[in-house]
């Protein structure tokens, strides 16, 4: 069918591809590919050298949805299901990058007279000290260990942006909400920094480059019910988040790099692709287990700073009226679900599954860029596709072309597109670095409307696979970049 390319290969795996007409796929992407699937040999290599496995460790099964495009070693939009092993490179680098999604109250008409005001009220709040978002260790502590919920049940002082906070916050409609795990030992420091409450630099911030909190509003509706449904009427006003785990994905990356190579067999040589698979097996139970903890320690933090840049969303609308804001959905695009020996691993892809929180479908979130519609579809749980779809239009232009553009253009989309960004800094200490303004104006030009791929076609690409069926079109007014 023409939703599906299937890829032939010499590993032995089965790949397919979604990607209808009008959705290019990038030469380099598939090389990449190619190059992971050298991981089947290395499993087999693996399994020679460690005799008496419950299991043979393997590559079930790879697909590509229809963002496909090169990453650094794993291209993104990768979603891999392995048995007996687990592959900490195909999560990519910022474990639980995501994106969440709430409706407000608000209106479009209501909005629209005060943008100047509410650009103002946002520049000060993600940029300029506003943000105040005070943690006790305890609250940290509880984030680690058990995301949303378990920051949540530690009492919380109600300032600054934690003001915004709801009696309800629907914790049972993120797809990652927590990771229960024991301990929080990685992040000893970042937990226990300041003794009592404190505020630092890294909560509630957004990540530089592609990350973003925007303002949306429905703009089209595809599907009435699912729409009704999740409360996203015409006109309606959208906080859409995207952001990870920041330093702390980092951190538990270089925990994963290390019990990996701690936990590699002597005889097997290290593998030409550099990604060290680790062993379900009970005898590298210890450091797999060390570096899930850390792994899920960011997962948790993740969804944390999502639902904090969420509140700071809320505070900068608070003055139009009541925001009454209502989570549609929190959906993480890196990273891995164990389930039994097998493991589901995306990276930049979002999980699809037939049903979410009300039978409707999994909501899929498929930004498109700040200058062009966004899409929320309904998931239909698509065995050929892992239950997963894309999580964005994707990038057509490489980083590296699009930073080269012009400083006029970048000027130019910037002001259309209502773009805050630390940029306009007022605090003549910051003006006056060149450096660090010049590095932002690369990284923002990265960001351009016209580097990512048109997301009509991609989102077709979807509906006619069978993975997910459109819902409603969300329209931005207003984008803030890290
Ligand atoms: P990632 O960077 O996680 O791979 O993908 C994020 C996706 O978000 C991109 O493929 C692109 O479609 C979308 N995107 C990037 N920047 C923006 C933005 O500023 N606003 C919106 N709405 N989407 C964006
Ligand atoms: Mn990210
Ligand atoms: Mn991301």
């Amino acid at each position: 069918d023409d939703s599906w390319l299937s890829l032939p290969n010499p590993f032995g795996v089965p790949v397919d591809i979604c990607a209808g007409p009008g959705v290019p796929l990038e030469p380099a992407a598939i090389d990449e590919l190619l190059t992971v699937l050298e991981t089947a040999d290395t499993l087999r290599a693996l399994a020679q050298a460690t005799p008496g496995l419950a299991e043979e460790p393997r590559i079930d099964r790879v697909v590509c949805t229809p963002d496909f495009h090169k990453g650094a070693g794993i291209p993104i939009g990768t979603v891999l299901r392995t048995t007996g092993a687990l592959i900490p490179q195909a999560v990519g680098n910022d474990i639980n990058c995501g994106m969440r999604v709430e409706v407000t109250a608000l209106t479009l008409d209501r909005v629209r007279p005060h943008l100047d005001a509410l650009e103002r009220r946002l520049r000060h709040l993600f940029f300029e000290g506003g943000r105040q978002i005070g943690l006790t260790p305890a609250q940290r502590e509880g984030l680690l260990r058990g995301g949303l919920p378990g920051l949540l049940a530690e009492p919380v002082r109600r300032e600054g942006a934690w003001r915004h906070v709801t009696d309800d916050e629907n914790t049972d409609r993120l797809h990652g909400a927590g990771y229960p795990v024991g301990s929080a030992a990685d992040f000893r420091d970042w937990v226990t920094s300041g003794g009592g409450t404190s505020y630092d630099s890294i909560i509630g911030s957004v990540g530089g480059g592609n990350h973003f909190a925007e303002l949306q509003y429905v703009s089209k509706v595809h599907d009435g019910a699912t729409a009704y449904a999740w409360g996203l009427a015409p006109g309606r006003i959208v906080s859409m988040v995207h952001s990870g785990s920041l330093s702390l994905g980092h951190q538990a990356n270089g925990t994963g790099r290390e019990q990996a190579k701690a936990m590699w067999p002597r005889g097997v040589p290290v593998p030409a692709n550099r990604i060290l698979p680790m062993l379900v097996d009970d005898a590298t139970k210890d450091r797999r287990e060390r570096y899930l903890t850390a792994f899920a320690n960011a997962a948790n933090f993740a969804v944390g700073n999502r639902f904090f840049l969420s509140l700071m969303m809320r505070a900068g609308l608070a003055d139009l009226g009541e925001v009454e804001p209502r989570l549609v959905y929190d959906a993480p695009h890196n990273l891995m679900w164990p389930d039994g020996d097998s493991v589901v691993h995306r990276k930049g892809a979002t999980p699809a599954g037939p049903s979410g929180v009300d039978g409707w479908g999994e909501p899929v979130i498929v930004p498109g860029s700040m200058g062009a519609p966004s899409h929320l579809l309904r998931g239909l749980g698509n065995a050929k596709a892992l239950a997963s779809a894309c999580h964005g239009a994707g990038r057509s232009v490489p980083r590296g072309a699009a930073s080269r553009g012009s400083d006029a253009d970048l000027d130019a989309f910037l002001e259309e597109f209502r773009v805050v960004t630390p940029l306009n800094h007022r605090d003549p200490a910051i003006t006056a670095r060149r450096d660090v303004i010049e590095a932002w104006r690369r990284d923002l030009k990265q960001e351009a409307p016209w580097a990512y791929k048109e997301v009509g076609p991609v989102v077709d690409s979807l509906r006619t696979a069978g993975v997910a069926e459109p819902v409603v079109e969300l329209t931005p007014i207003l984008t803030v970049k890290g």
